[in-house]
Order: C-alpha cells, then sequence, then structure tokens
C-alpha cells in the first residue's frame, strides 16, 4: 500500500504524530493508501515556510511574467499527466472514468489561465483635486493563503483557489479532504517539478479540527479559500474572525431547476436529470429542488421518472457507467437518513428511495436515484443539503410563484430557468438569488467566468477575473510631486 508523506518547504516529510490513515476505494471498499495525519505542529511548520517563501527573493523577486511561466509549466505537467491523476482521483472518489480525464484536462485549462492573467493585473493612475499630487493605485498580493477543500472534486476545487493565488503572487498551504487526499499530494510532486521554489506550495493533510483549524488561525495566514458545507464555512469564518483575515467561502447548495410549461420539454428532462444526479448528486450546485409548472407537471414527472430509471448505475471504472458509488461511507448514511426524514414529512417516493446492494455495486455504497414529488418548499428535504441522487420536485402556479419557492431557502449557489420565452427568461435572471443562473442548460462551468454564491452559499468568487482579486491587497499611493 503506497504510504505517502506531508509536502512541507520544498520537502517531503512523516507528520509530527508518526500516524496515518487509510485511504478507500468507494466501489470496492478497500484501503489503497496511507495519508499522514498532520497536526497542528505541522500546520505551524508549513505556514512558517510559506511565510518565509513569501518574503524569499526566489518567490518575491520574480516577475509576473515568470510566475506565469512556472504556472504554465505546471499546467502542461498536468496534461502529461492526465491518466495518473485522473486514475488516483476516479479511486479515491469513486468518479466516473467516463469523466475524470476531462475533468484533470480542464484543471490544467485552470492553471493555462491564470499563468496568463498573472501578468495582466494592472493598476490604476486616479485623478486627484490637487496639482502637485499624483496617486495611483497597485495590487499586491496578500501573503499565506490557506486553502481548505473537500473530496467531491479534489484536483478541480484545489485548482480554483491555487491558481489564483499563486499567479497574484502569494504562497499557499493546502489542506485536502480527509477522504481524497492524494491526487492533492500528487500535484504537489508536479509543483515541486514545474520548479516552483521551495516552501511556495505545501501539503498538510489530516482532519480539520486537527490540522485544518490550526492552519486558518496561525497568525501568520492572511487568507483563508474554503470550499466545503455551509457548517464548515461558519466555522472557518470564526475561527479567522480574531485575526480579522480575509475569507473566500464556497460552501453548499438548494438549488432551484425551474421548468415553464413553454420549454423545450425533452431538453428540460435531460438537464434536470444532469442536474441533479451528476456525480451522483454530489456537487454543490446540483439542481435538487425541481419546480415544475402546474400545467404540465404531472407529464413532466411522467418523463423524468422514466428517463432516470433507465440510468446505467455501477462500477464507476466502467466506461458506459453514468452513476456510481457515494464517495464516503458517512455521505451514504447521511443520504439514507435523510431520504427516510423525507418520506416521513410525507413526501411521495416516485423512484428508487433506498440504497443499492449486490454483485453490480460493489461494497454497496450506492443510492438509487430517488424522485420524491409532492414536495412542500417548507419540508427540511427541501430545504436541506442532501449532497446525493434526491430529487424533490415542486409544482408552482405562474413566474412570481416559481420565484417565491426558489428564493425560500437558506442558500443561493445557483438556479435553472427552461423556457422559450426570453422575457420571462430575464424576468427569473433579475430575481433570482443565486450566484449562476442557467438559461436553458445547466450545470455550464468555465474557468473564465465567476463561480459562489449568494446568502448561505458562501462569500467571494472562484474563477475568471475576478477570482484573482480575492487574492490581492490594495495600496493607493500618494506622491507630492
Ligand atoms: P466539509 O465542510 O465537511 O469539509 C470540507 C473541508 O473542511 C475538509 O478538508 C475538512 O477536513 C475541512 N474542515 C472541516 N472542519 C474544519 C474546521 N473546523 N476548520 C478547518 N477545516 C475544517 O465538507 P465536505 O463534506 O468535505 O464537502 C461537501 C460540502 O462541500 C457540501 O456542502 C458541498 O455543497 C460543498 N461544496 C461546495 C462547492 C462550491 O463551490 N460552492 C463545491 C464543492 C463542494
Amino acid at each position: 500500500m503506497e504510504r505517502y508523506k506531508l509536502f512541507i518547504d520544498g520537502d517531503w516529510c512523516d507528520p509530527v504524530s508518526n500516524e496515518w490513515f487509510e485511504t478507500t476505494e468507494p466501489f470496492s471498499g478497500r484501503a489503497w493508501a496511507e495519508i499522514p495525519r498532520g497536526m497542528q505542529a505541522d500546520a505551524d511548520r508549513a505556514v512558517d515556510a510559506a511565510h518565509r517563501a513569501f518574503l524569499s527573493p526566489d518567490w518575491a523577486g520574480l516577475t509576473a511574467t515568470q510566475r506565469g511561466a512556472l504556472l504554465r509549466r505546471l499546467a502542461e505537467l498536468i496534461e502529461a499527466n492526465v491518466d495518473r491523476l485522473g486514475a488516483i482521483e476516479q479511486r479515491d472518489n469513486g468518479k466516473l472514468m467516463a469523466e475524470v480525464s476531462g475533468q484533470v484536462r480542464n484543471v490544467a485549462q485552470w492553471f493555462h489561465y491564470y499563468a496568463g492573467l498573472a501578468d495582466k493585473v494592472q493598476g490604476a493612475v486616479v485623478p486627484i483635486n490637487k496639482a502637485d499630487v499624483f496617486n495611483y493605485v497597485k495590487y499586491e498580493p496578500l501573503g499565506v493563503v490557506v486553502a481548505i477543500t473537500p473530496w467531491n472534486s479534489p484536483l478541480a476545487l484545489t485548482t480554483w483557489k491555487m491558481a489564483p493565488a499563486l499567479a497574484a503572487g502569494n504562497t499557499i498551504v493546502i489542506k485536502p479532504s480527509e477522504y481524497t487526499s492524494a491526487s492533492i499530494l500528487e500535484l504537489a510532486k508536479l509543483a515541486h517539478q514545474a520548479g516552483f521554489p521551495r516552501g511556495v506550495v505545501n501539503v498538510v493533510t489530516g482532519f480539520g479540527a486537527e490540522v485544518g483549524e490550526p492552519l486558518v488561525r496561525h497568525p501568520l495566514t492572511a487568507k483563508i479559500a474554503f470550499t466545503g458545507g455551509d457548517i464548515g464555512g461558519q466555522r472557518v469564518n470564526e475561527a479567522a474572525a480574531p485575526g480579522l483575515k480575509k475569507v473566500t467561502l464556497e460552501l453548499g447548495g438548494k438549488s432551484p431547476n425551474i421548468v415553464f410549461d413553454d420549454a423545450d420539454l425533452d431538453q428540460a428532462v435531460k438537464g434536470a436529470i444532469s442536474g441533479v444526479f451528476g456525480a451522483s448528486g454530489q456537487t454543490c450546485m446540483a439542481g435538487s429542488r425541481l419546480l415544475v409548472q402546474k400545467t404540465i407537471h404531472d407529464a413532466f414527472v411522467e418523463k423524468l421518472v422514466a428517463a432516470t430509471a433507465e440510468a446505467r448505475i455501477g462500477d464507476p471504472s466502467k466506461m458506459d457507467t453514468q452513476i456510481g458509488p457515494i464517495a464516503t461511507r458517512p455521505q451514504w448514511e447521511k443520504i439514507l437518513r435523510m431520504i427516510d426524514m423525507a418520506k416521513q414529512e410525507g413526501a411521495v417516493c416516485a423512484l428508487g428511495g433506498h440504497a443499492l446492494s449486490g454483485p453490480d455495486y460493489g461494497q454497496g455504497q450506492f443510492v438509487a436515484p430517488t424522485i420524491f414529488t409532492q414536495v412542500r418548499n417548507d419540508m427540511r428535504i427541501a430545504q436541506e443539503e442532501v449532497f446525493g441522487p434526491v430529487l424533490c420536485v415542486i409544482p408552482f402556479e405562474d413566474e412570481d410563484d416559481a420565484l417565491r419557492i426558489a428564493n425560500d431557502v437558506e442558500f443561493g449557489l445557483a438556479a435553472g430557468v427552461w423556457t422559450r420565452d426570453l422575457h420571462r427568461a430575464m424576468y427569473c435572471v433579475d430575481r433570482l438569488r443565486a450566484g449562476t443562473v442557467w438559461v436553458n442548460n445547466y450545470r455550464s462551468t468555465s474557468f473564465t467566468t465567476p463561480f459562489g454564491g449568494y446568502k448561505r452559499s458562501g462569500l467571494g468568487r472562484e474563477g475568471g477575473v475576478e477570482a484573482i482579486k480575492e487574492y490581492l491587497q490594495i495600496k493607493s499611493v500618494w506622491i507630492t510631486t
């Protein structure tokens, strides 16, 4: 079994605890690697190293173009290692083999994009009401960035932080999820190979309370970029508050996908299915509340249930599998508890509603794609994030009724609207309280555009030009001439 080490200050080292924990394949249930159990002392070493690197001429002395070249080199190394990285991520998380190499290629694209942005961060000369005074505004890096990431898309969600943070001239300590650390340690190997100076990229593995929180609280940590659940995000925000540290939080969602009666219903069925059942529902942007106009409700649900029932579920390493396992045991148990809760609340189970086991399902960490109808928006199943393959169907009367239901939730990550009426679409776009709105599609993302949440779905944005500003200070300079 592979035994990994921590990556601190350019060296591979054992954790101070001298303890490792196992990481397992969700499909087979087999442990396949040992991950170091980092503690406060490891967090301290990593932040101290990142801080030294931030001040060192080896990093601080590089031009922005030179930083961009290092990021580009890393992107190329990722491209050269797509299969290896993809296989590790697939093994750790249970992602579909059919999708994983595309996801790793996309990670490389993110590094290329921010490599290009590194030397395009421009300040401004500001007109001042005095003849002999010159004022300009410049951007500077923050210092040590701590990136804390979840298990659902480890490489992508780490890259969303790492690429803009490094392009802006910061150094970074990454704390991946305890369930999926291996691909991030492999990414650190590539960063090392790309030639980033020692201490610029560090990876400390372990548990949130043991090593994540000490990283957040460390006095030399300047910024925390966190992706995870809303409760975890709240804890991180509280731990960052005494030090008045900057935070970016990418949290959960309970996103509405709204289908009007004038929509292309076949496309809307496809969008509803991929919207919620993609990655077995383990995506923050899952369209987990399907709002269907009453005039088409019954016919639409019939089509939806029939199409979902045909999904090929099973071994994620097979290229034709469409729905794979749940990545972690606790998550699998939580989904099943929430399904029971929905039944008790009076939601009607139109499809699924149970675990799957048998020869096709490995160790049984599977949940059947589940569709609940007759859901009221005030039920817990309609308000709380499941993070699994569970869809709530809620009927509505008209635009305003749909918008009222769509916005009546604590989250605000994303929303979908399906209609052929452009006026209706724009009316909804302007009134949906969500960081991303998709019209006649669902789940589109790109490194060129910002992603993030309203309300309890988070603070700040990742992706696009905006994201690099999340990793920069603004300095206003006054010169008397
Ligand atoms: P989680 O909040 O349990 O853990 C996320 C990370 O935080 C892990 O690395 C964990 O070890 C760490 N952590 C936990 N407690 C901590 C603490 N007190 N201090 C510091 N670090 C701590 O989330 P998860 O279960 O790994 O991931 C699922 C969640 O992530 C879902 O809610 C999902 O919606 C969200 N998510 C959001 C986005 C987005 O972009 N908005 C993307 C993917 C996932």
